[in-house]
């Protein structure tokens, strides 16, 4: 629960703000006192995000947009959109929009893999991309990136050969923004999820899930909420000095 209101008057834009963590870090930034632009290519469930939030402060205002965030003329579109309706650009932006197509390396399909790093990495350089554009012209100096990578980028998983590359591209991705957009006061951070709660994880079968819990030295899951927590505390001030980093967010797991 917010202590105080960190976030407010803020402008925060999430993607995949239709389900797990992408709505717990869009609830919790709204508690905080953030205006949410909950962002995803299934506006039903952004919608259904958008009742959820919380709209404590005055003038806090929340919109649901539709965005393919694998393809940069959706992106763009959602850019403008926002301009329009908020008349600013948006000083957080947290990409949590991810999928997965899982196969083990020797059966994997071409079009598996593609689609993984489209989504996957592709969508949080184009969401950085435009974001940091947008700040710069705007001379806003200052904002916060943070992108949602897995513990999966550096310890690899089995079947997930395309959704491990795509995380460990967003680790490089976000840490090259980190050292070229430091100097316009934009920190860029990566959170690492480890096996967390959501509809992703509700794929995996039971018995492969309690192998994992198992193994997790705090001895359960994640919920959304734990990563939540951290996208928070990096999209506040109470982060100003920390750029660059990877945060592991994962009871453990593979420490
Ligand atoms: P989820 O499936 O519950 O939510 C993903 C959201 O992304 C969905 O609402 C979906 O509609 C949206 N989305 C998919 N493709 C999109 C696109 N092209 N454009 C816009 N939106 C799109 O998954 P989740 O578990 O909440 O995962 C969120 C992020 O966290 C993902 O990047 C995922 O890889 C990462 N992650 C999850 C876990 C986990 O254990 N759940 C672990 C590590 C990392």
């Amino acid at each position: 629960m917010a202590a105080t209101f960190r976030l407010k008057s803020r402008l925060a834009l999430v993607t995949g703000g239709g389900s797990g963590i992408g709505r717990a870090i869009s609830q919790r930034l709204s508690l905080e006192g953030a205006s949410v632009a909950v962002v995803d290519v299934n506006i039903d469930s952004a919608k259904d995000t958008l009742q959820s939030l919380c709209h404590g402060l005055v003038g806090q205002a929340h919109t649901a947009f539709q965005v393919d965030v694998s393809q940069s003329q959706s992106v763009s579109a959602l850019i403008e959109q926002i301009q329009a309706q908020y008349s600013r650009s948006p000083c957080i932006a947290i990409s949590s929009a991810g999928i997965t197509r899982d196969e083990f390396l020797l059966h994997l399909a071409e079009e598996s893999f593609d689609s993984v790093l489209s989504v996957n990495l592709k969508g949080p350089f184009l969401i950085t991309q435009a974001v940091a554009r947008a700040l710069v012209a705007n001379g806003q100096n200052k904002g916060s990136i943070i992108n949602i990578g897995s513990i999966v980028g550096k310890v690899g998983n089995l079947g997930q050969c395309n959704y491990a590359a795509s995380k460990a591209g967003v680790e490089g991705l976000t840490r090259t923004a980190a050292k070229e957009l430091a100097r316009y006061g934009i920190r860029c951070n990566t959170v690492l999820p480890g096996f967390i709660s959501t509809p992703m994880t509700d794929k995996v079968p039971q018995k492969v899930l309690d192998k994992i819990s198992g193994s997790i030295p705090m001895g359960r899951l994640g919920k959304p909420e734990d990563i939540a927590d951290v996208c928070a505390f990096l999209a506040s001030d109470d982060s100003k000095y920390i750029t660059g980093a990877s945060i592991e967010v994962t009871g453990g797991l593979f420490m």
